[in-house]
Parts: structure tokens; sequence; C-alpha cells
């Protein structure tokens, strides 16, 4: 019997009525030739808009705790979002006489680490749940949600359902996981910003990976990863049609599958960047080792480092990038070891956001960065820093310019689509 793992968004289960067309598609996949012929899997989120409720009233019941004493409660409330909808998908998969019932992170088990509000799934137990599907019982799974070796309820981050859907597909070795959204597929950068952005019918996972985590949220980074690893085709397709009507999506794939490469894929943008500038560091052996290592330490993600020369002898100005949200916990940290890493003053800039180019061909072809810097002076856009790897490059910029500059260079790649 041949496996498959379905995942809806919030969106697509937004209410009942979007859940009976859930439901329909699910039946659909369930019978494809009319018979019952495949074990199914679906994984879901919450409906739009709970989680974001739950997350304002754990913050309000907890204000002023620290993570360590907030976290794992947070996780409790968090994660009963997605239970709701588990339980509504089974009602209505069993009101159209499809059988079906919920598995709750627990009770599958789905087995995460401790690190409450970003677990990470270690292991997901398929034995029964496998049993289960291919005996013709559609299994419905709350995403976002694991369980610690000690019981505790923990969650995968914000957008963790497809972490879980892609982990739930490779431990059940499923032969594709269909992420069923609000878009009929990944696009050339978000369709929200320009209506110039076109489909793609495939792209590399390596591409997928440095989209999800430069900024588009179609997937969440850790389940691209999750699939680069586990060999876990991904289709990301549109929630809103009926069985049947045309569906392809975008294939996420090896490179080696895409015939015609493109040497920018996609762009991408975050808002959500804050960047950190020290003014007179002392410049010597260990002094970046200091910094960063103390961001280590407190679970601070960094980026996009810029050292340069001061005016003032001897000493040097650096600047980095992080999370928004993390920038005032840096800055705290910072300023407290002032003396033991030796500079005069820390600032926080949040008005900036980052805006990268994507894309494999950029490794054998030359004036890629020419085409991107370029676009942005003709639209009197200032680059803050840079950052490049093998496949991307990554500017900061005032973010009153983050549309502008997205559509300034999805023309300038020639990806807009013809009218
Ligand atoms: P879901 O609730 O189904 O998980 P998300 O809101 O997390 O959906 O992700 C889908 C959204 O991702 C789309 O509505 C779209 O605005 C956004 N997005 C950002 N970049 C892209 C892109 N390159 N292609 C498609 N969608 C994108
Ligand atoms: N419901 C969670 C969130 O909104 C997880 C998800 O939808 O992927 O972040
Ligand atoms: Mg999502």
């Amino acid at each position: 019997m041949s496996r498959l793992v379905m995942k809806f968004g919030g969106t697509s289960v937004g209410d009942v009525e979007r859940i009976r067309r859930v439901a329909r598609l699910v039946a659909a996949e369930r019978a494809p030739d009319g018979k019952p012929g495949r074990g199914l899997a679906v994984v879901v989120s919450a409906m739009s808009g709970e989680t974001n409720k739950l997350v304002a009233l754990a913050e309000d019941a907890g204000k002023g705790l620290s993570p360590d004493r907030f976290n794992d409660e947070y996780d409790v409330v968090v994660a009963t979002g997605e239970q709701v909808t588990t339980g509504l998908l089974a009602l209505a998969l069993r009101a159209m006489g499809v059988p079906a019932r919920s598995w709750q992170g627990w009770q599958i088990k789905v087995e995460s680490s401790d690190a409450h509000a970003s677990a990470r799934i270690n292991t997901i137990d398929a034995t029964a749940l496998g049993e289960a599907i291919d005996a013709g019982e559609v299994a419905i799974i709350p995403g976002f949600q694991g369980v610690t070796d000690e019981d505790r309820i923990t969650t995968l981050g914000r957008g963790g359902s497809d972490t879980s859907a892609v982990a739930v597909a490779a431990a059940l070795g499923a032969e594709r996981c269909d992420i069923y959204t609000d878009v009929d597929g990944v696009y050339t950068t978000d369709p929200r910003i320009t209506s110039k952005a076109r489909k793609l019918d495939r792209i590399s996972y390596e591409e997928m990976l440095e989209m999800a985590s430069l900024g588009s949220k179609v997937l969440q980074t850790r389940s691209v990863e999750l699939a680069m690893a586990k060999r876990v085709p991904v289709r990301v397709l549109s929630s809103f049609v009926e069985p049947g009507e045309p569906n392809p999506g975008t294939i996420v794939c090896d490179e080696e599958e895409i015939v015609e490469k493109q040497v920018v894929s996609g762009i991408a943008y975050s808002r959500d960047e804050a960047k950190v500038s020290l003014k007179g560091l002392v410049d010597h052996p260990g002094v970046a080792a200091e910094i960063f290592g103390r961001m280590a330490e407190a679970n601070i993600n960094v980026d996009m480092i810029v050292q340069a020369p001061s005016r003032t002898e001897g000493a040097v100005n650096m600047t980095f990038t992080l999370p928004e949200r993390e920038a005032d916990r840096a800055r705290d940290i910072l300023v407290a070891a002032k003396d033991q890493i030796g500079f005069d003053s820390a600032e926080v800039r949040k008005d900036v956001s980052k805006v990268s180019v994507i894309g494999v061909g950029m490794r054998s072809h030359v004036g890629v960065a020419k085409t991107m810097f370029e676009a942005l002076s003709a639209k009197g856009i200032n680059i803050q820093n840079i950052s490049t790897s093998e496949i991307k490059i990554s500017v900061l910029i005032d973010s009153s310019y983050t549309e502008l500059a997205v559509r300034a260079l999805h023309t300038a790649y020639g990806l807009d689509a013809v009218a």
C-alpha cells in the first residue's frame, strides 16, 4: 500500500466550510480510483489566527517571566490550536463516511528536544500509525507539536507544521509530502509583493532552503532541511480547489531533476531584521570570538557580520544583523560585558530589511552581483551590509524600500511574468 502525507495550513482550515473542502480533498486522495488504495496521514495547522490568539493569551498570563519559566507552559497553551483542527477534520471525514481518527503528538509519539517553543523532532515512532493508515483509516495529526522524553508538550517554532508533515512523511516512508496552502505553489517571490511573481514548476531543495531561511515563509526552513536530508519529495499546492481540478503545484526536488535552470530562481525578503553596531572596538585577536560566543550562549542567531577600520587608531567598528525580536536582548548582553569585550558604544537599528536573490545558476555565472547593485542603485536604494554564499546574495537596506527593491530585482533578473 502506498503512503502519502498531506498537510493543510491555517488559512486552509480557517473555518468548518474550509475543513469540509479539505475533507473532500483527503477523501479523493485516499481512494484515487474510487476504492481505498492509499495510506493517508494528514497533518493540520491551527485554524488561521488561532495560534496568534493563544500566543497573546500566554504572553499576557506570563508577563515578566524569563524564557526558562515561560516557554514550557507557553507550549501547553499554543499546541492546543492544532488539536482542535485534528478533531474537526476527523469529524468532517466521518460525516462523509470516511474512517478517520486524530492522533495527538503524545499518542504517536513525536519525540522532540526540550527546547520549548523551538523544539526539534528527534524521532517519530510510526509503527502503530502506519498500521492504522494501511488498514484504511485516515490519521489526522496536529502539526507544530511534539513531546519530550519526559512527556512534556513542546512546539516546533512558528510555521512548524510544515516540519511535522515532512517528519511524518519520512517516518512513514511516504511517497511524497503534499503541503497544501493558500497559494498554488512556490513563486519567484512572495506573490503578495508583486503580481508579476511567477509560479515555479520545480525548485531545488537547496534553493528552497535559502528562500525559506531568507524570509519566504511558504515553507518553514527546518522542513526543507529535513526533506533534503531524508530525501522526501515535497510538493506545495493550493488547498482552494475541489478534487479533480488541475493543481500541479511546485515540486521541491534534487537539482538534477530540474532541466531548465535559471541563474536566479527567486527573490526573498525579511523584515524581521535588526542591526547592531559596535563602535570603537579594540582590535585584537579574540574579540569576535568574545562577542559571538556571548550571542551563541544566549541562543541568538547572527548574520551579515561586517568589520571596518574605525577613525580611532587601533580600533574597529563592527556591525551584524539578527532577528528583530532579539535585538534589545543582544544589546543588553553586550553592554553588560562592555569592559570585558572593550568597545565604546552599541547601537541598535530596527528599520532594516534583508533582500536576497537566490539561484543555483550563480555558481557558474558571473555578473549576478553587478545586476543586483545596479538595479538597487537605479532606484536610489542604499546598501548597508552585503553577504553572499555560493547560491545567494543578500543586502541589508532601509525597510521602507523593501517592496521597491524586491520588484526592481524581480524585473532586473527577468523573472517577471509576461502579461
Ligand atoms: P500556511 O498557513 O498554509 O502554512 P503560510 O502563510 O505559512 O501558509 O505560507 C503561505 C504564504 O507564503 C503565502 O500566502 C505567501 O504570501 C507567502 N510567500 C512568501 N514567499 C513566497 C513564495 N516565494 N512563493 C509562494 N508564497 C510565498
Ligand atoms: N499554527 C502554528 C503557527 O501559526 C504552526 C503552523 O501553522 O505551521 O505558527
Ligand atoms: Mg506556514
